[in-house]
């Protein structure tokens, strides 16, 4: 296959950060299930990582002992009301309160004293951050792949443009950026994304009708947030997935495959010119993808019992079922389409995902609620999103008619 790898789209993932010994870090969304994991690497690291800004949502309860713990230059929390509760729970003395919001995360992330910034915040809010942290060009470990899906093109060219890595955190990536270490690009043909399938991996469409919040939160493998874990059970993660992987490692949608594998031990694969296919195999914890990320381009040894493949037994692979689970044919349609597409995609993801979760729509209602909010988008003024201006214009147009679409299914399902 020629030409293999895109030339018109950056490799942010291939550009190696340089650190002095001790990397000083911020984390957006320290107290979620990503941020909690990276600070049990830090306290694994703490003579090599060090903490200097934190930021979380609403829990001021654990972000105050997070604060006290580990006693960052500057924390930031999404609103007053939690920024008043951490007040009064209080906090270290000597740590500067940024402002809350978007102002808040990019307070954090561009501090002077950051070197690497864990993006872990879920939702979208932290786009600005980032980008304010590449243009001071500190390297971004990234878990949110929202933020890539919605901006991309315009994440990954402030990257090229300013020299920084964009380091995967998302264990597929990060399998996906361990395999293409040191290897010769133009080699590569494919990459192979895995999923578990699941908690209703091999069931037929008709049997996922009745399916309820608690039953889609029952993920196999992997313990997670809420959001992703939906978005596992829909197989709109990996839609997710395919468009970061995309924009991290220069492939098109053609070069980018799903198997489901449902031990999820084997993270992702890179299929080579000659057919072989070198794959990345770990335990299912995310404090691994999240070390390598700190670590790289070093490797450190990780506090954790190796992998015990005999224990593991058998591993499967299967090809996905999209009919069942049509998220994953929204994802690829979206990214041929390119532009506002994935926008749109991702907007009205988030509010099917979160009426499920409140139990408004139905399980099968969430791909029915994308598919019209992406078929309503015609391209026009609004298909442009070469800024972020006009990406948050689309983001809110898809999120407004997502809600009423999903409000007109809500009285059928
Ligand atoms: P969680 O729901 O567990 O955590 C989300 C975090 O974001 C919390 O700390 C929350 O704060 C914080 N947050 C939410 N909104 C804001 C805001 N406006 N400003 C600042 N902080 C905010 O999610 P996960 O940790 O599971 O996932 C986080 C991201 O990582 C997602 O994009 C997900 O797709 C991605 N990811 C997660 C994986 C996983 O294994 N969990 C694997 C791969 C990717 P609070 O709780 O205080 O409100
Ligand atoms: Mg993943």
């Amino acid at each position: 296959m020629s030409p293999t790898f895109l030339t018109s789209v950056p490799s942010v993932s291939s550009v190696v950060p340089s650190f002095s010994a001790m990397k000083r870090l911020a984390i957006l969304g320290s107290t979620g299930s990503i941020g909690q994991s990276a600070l049990a690497v830090v306290d694994a690291h703490a003579d090599r990582l060090q903490v200097v800004g934190l930021a979380a949502g609403e829990n001021a309860e654990l972000f105050a002992a997070q604060v006290t713990q580990y006693r960052p230059r500057v924390a930031a929390m999404a609103t007053g009301a939690a920024m008043d509760r951490l007040k009064q729970i209080g906090y270290a003395a000597g740590v500067a309160l940024a402002g809350t919001g978007r102002d808040g995360l990019v307070a954090v992330a561009s501090h002077p004293d950051v070197d690497l910034v864990l993006c872990a915040s879920s939702g979208t809010e932290a786009l600005e951050a980032v980008l304010a942290a590449i243009a001071q060009k500190k390297t971004i470990a990234l878990a949110n792949k929202e933020v890539l899906v919605m901006a991309g093109g315009i994440v990954t060219d402030a990257a090229a443009r300013h020299g920084v890595a964009i380091l995967p955190v998302d264990s597929e990536h990060n399998a996906i950026h361990q395999c293409l270490h040191g290897r010769n690009r133009a080699e590569i043909t494919r990459l192979i994304l895995t999923a578990s399938g699941g908690p209703f991996r091999g069931r037929a469409a008709s049997d996922l009708t009745g399916v309820t919040a608690a039953d889609a939160l029952k993920h196999p493998t992997w313990r997670m947030g809420r959001k992703i874990t939906i978005d596992s059970a829909t197989l709109m993660n990996k839609g997710l997935e395919v468009i970061e992987a995309h924009w991290l490692f220069g492939v098109r949608a053609d070069q980018i495959d799903v198997v489901i594998h449902p031990q999820s031990v084997v993270h992702s694969m890179v299929e080579l010119t000659d057919g072989s296919i070198i794959a990345q195999l770990g335990l299912t914890d995310m404090r691994l993808p999240i070390q390598y990320a700190f670590s790289y381009p070093d490797r450190w040894h990780a506090p954790l019992p190796p992998l015990d493949l005999a224990a593991a037994g058998r591993l499967e692979f299967e090809a996905p079922d999209t009919a069942a689970f049509p998220c994953l044919g929204l994802a690829y349609r979206a990214l041929d389409a390119e532009r506002s597409l994935p926008v749109v995609l991702n907007a009205a993801n988030e509010v099917a995902v979160a009426r499920f979760l409140d139990g408004r729509i139905g399980f099968t209602a969430i791909p029915r609620v994308i598919a019209r909010t992406m078929d309503a988008h015609t391209p026009g003024p609004l298909a442009n999103v070469a800024t972020l201006a006009e990406v948050r214009a689309v983001d809110r147009w898809a999120r407004e008619r997502a809600e009423e679409l999903a409000g007109e299914l809500q009285l059928k399902v």
